[in-house]
């Protein structure tokens, strides 16, 4: 069975007093044990939120990594500075970093390659345009940009794919349950198809306005195995969401 997994993306949100609120709110909280959770505050808080949290029910991602592992690369993180300071996973290929900084279904996998041999776990952002949906790509889309990913990569075990729909994402429009679901069974059998198997233990999460009061509407979606959540993970319903499969 594959573990439910709530990823909290706090994106370029937050102070040192906000985070630590946040961490310690996660502190004092009850989280289920069949529930995985990894906080994703901006990078210069991620030693800060490590130094306060106390919960080992939850782990802290970066938000992103560049594929070297150090030098004069002016402005970028590596995946063993990310280790160093305390955080156990990564977010790549996040739509903004798609289509705001421009990066390359390539070189998203590029970096996901280098951050898993550094033995970070990777949370895969994917996910299509609303004219792109509208164009009846969003399958395509997906899997054009999980292809680079699945040539390079042979052991899927430390990634969690986050199917991101664009123009669901901080909108407050929500994908449906059956049009997430329809997407994420596509997404699996193409994964079934090019690595096999080891499909079937992918967790794959939902993102895009997912809220305290959407998250069980999720519940019944098979494929569904958890959520990647922005704004409401600032937010004490982020504990709602957690909980919203127990
Ligand atoms: P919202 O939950 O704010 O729509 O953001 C989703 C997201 O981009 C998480 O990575």
């Amino acid at each position: 069975a594959r573990k439910f997994f709530v990823g909290g993306n706090f994106k370029m949100n937050g102070s040192k007093a906000s985070i630590k609120e946040i961490v310690e709110q996660l502190n004092a909280a009850d989280i289920p044990d069949s529930a995985e959770v990894v906080i994703s505050p901006p990078a210069l808080y991620v030693h800060w939120a490590e130094k306060h949290l106390t919960n080992d029910k939850v782990k802290i991602a970066a938000q992103n990594a560049f594929p070297k592992a150090s030098g004069a690369y002016t402005g970028e993180i590596s995946a063993s500075q990310i280790k160093d300071v305390g955080a156990d996973w990564v977010i790549l290929g996040h739509s903004e970093r798609r289509t705001i900084i421009k990066e390359s279904d390539e070189f998203v996998a590029e970096k996901t390659v280098h951050a898993l041999e550094n033995d970070l776990g990777v949370i895969l952002c994917i996910g299509e345009l609303l004219e792109e949906r509208q164009n009846g790509e969003t399958v395509e889309v997906c899997t054009r940009q999980l292809k680079p990913v699945v040539e390079a990569v042979k052991d899927w075990s430390k990634i969690v794919v986050a199917y991101e729909p664009v123009w669901a994402i901080g909108t407050g429009l929500a994908a449906t349950p059956e049009d997430a679901q329809e997407t994420h069974a596509a997404i699996r059998k193409y994964l079934s198809e090019k690595i096999g198997e080891q499909a079937d233990g992918v967790r794959i999460l939902y993102g895009g306005s997912v809220n305290g009061k959407n998250a069980h509407t999720f519940n019944d979606c098979p494929d569904i195995d958890g959520y990647l959540v922005g704004g409401a993970s600032l937010k004490p319903e982020f504990l709602d969401i957690i909980k919203s499969r127990s």
